[in-house]
């Protein structure tokens, strides 16, 4: 029998009270961790999401953090590490798209899609994975993004910030695999949250007509896939990206 079990586990998700990254933050809660939840703004959500996972035993605080910057990522590290007193697994969840064709990309959608998606990435498991090591014991978990590998028009920004993702992934599950470290990425198609809500009718017909399971999936569908990289029962699994996309991108 296959049965996770996250109790007492010191949790951090970096966007972690809505869409795909609050998803995963119910599946731990429902465990018994102790999770810090990163959010940019929203502060009534971020109260109303803390209070919800706050069951029992577990220590659960909704950390407010602009993730652009490194002093941000440096701070809201530092104070989930203090809160939590350690850190077993880190899932980066937060993510922004600003679209346009690369001839038309500003520098600013540039740099900050790749401040809020990448850079915030290595700054905040940098600070994670020290702990880790000592401990000899931790799981990172990087959501990724099918535009990685297909590289859809007018996220030039994103598909490079997803892409990075996944290079620093691979550099990062060999430097820590003897130490009991995994360092994986799930790779989402497209799920129905806030970041794909804008996407109007034609291009949702367009990508459910590329879709072999024809349906957006679940954030629910994501957060599976993150427990599995994130539970003892993966230990011998590193260096991977775990596809979650209806069949979308076979590569
Ligand atoms: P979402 O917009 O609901 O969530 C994005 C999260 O990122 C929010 O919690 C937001 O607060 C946080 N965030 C944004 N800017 C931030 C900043 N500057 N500092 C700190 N936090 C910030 O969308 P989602 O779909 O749940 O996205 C979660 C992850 O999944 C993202 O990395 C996204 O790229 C990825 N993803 C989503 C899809 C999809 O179709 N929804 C597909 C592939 C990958």
């Amino acid at each position: 029998m296959l049965n996770f079990d996250f109790s007492g586990k010191n949790i951090v998700i970096t966007g972690g009270i809505r869409g795909i990254g609050y998803s995963v933050a119910k599946l731990f809660s429902s465990y018994s961790s102790n999770i810090v939840l990163g959010y940019r703004s929203d502060h009534d959500l971020a109260e109303s999401v803390e209070s919800e996972f706050s069951l029992g035993n577990s220590k659960v605080k909704a950390l407010c953090a602009d993730l652009s910057s490194q002093d941000e990522c440096d701070r809201f590290m530092k104070e989930s590490l203090s809160f939590l007193s350690g850190i077993d697994i880190f899932v980066h969840c937060c993510g922004i798209r600003q679209d346009a064709p690369a001839s038309m990309m500003k520098n600013d959608s540039w740099n900050k899609v790749i401040d809020v998606n990448l850079n915030s990435a290595f700054y905040c498991s940098r600070i994670a994975v020290k702990k880790m090591l000592k401990k000899r014991f931790g799981r990172i978990v990087f959501i990724s993004s099918v535009s990685a590998s297909v590289g859809g028009p007018g996220q030039s920004n994103y598909a490079a910030s997803k892409s990075g993702i996944e290079g620093l992934m691979r550099v990062m599950s060999r430097e820590f695999a003897d130490r009991n470290v995994t360092v994986n990425c799930v790779s989402p198609g497209l799920i129905d949250t806030d970041m794909s809500k804008d996407i109007n009718k034609s291009m949702r017909e367009f990508y459910l007509s590329v879709i072999p399971m024809k349906k957006f999936g679940q954030p629910e569908d994501v957060a599976s896939a993150v427990a599995f990289l994130s539970s003892d029962q993966s230990s011998y699994v590193t260096g991977q990206i775990l596809k979650v996309n209806g069949g979308m991108d076979v590569s």
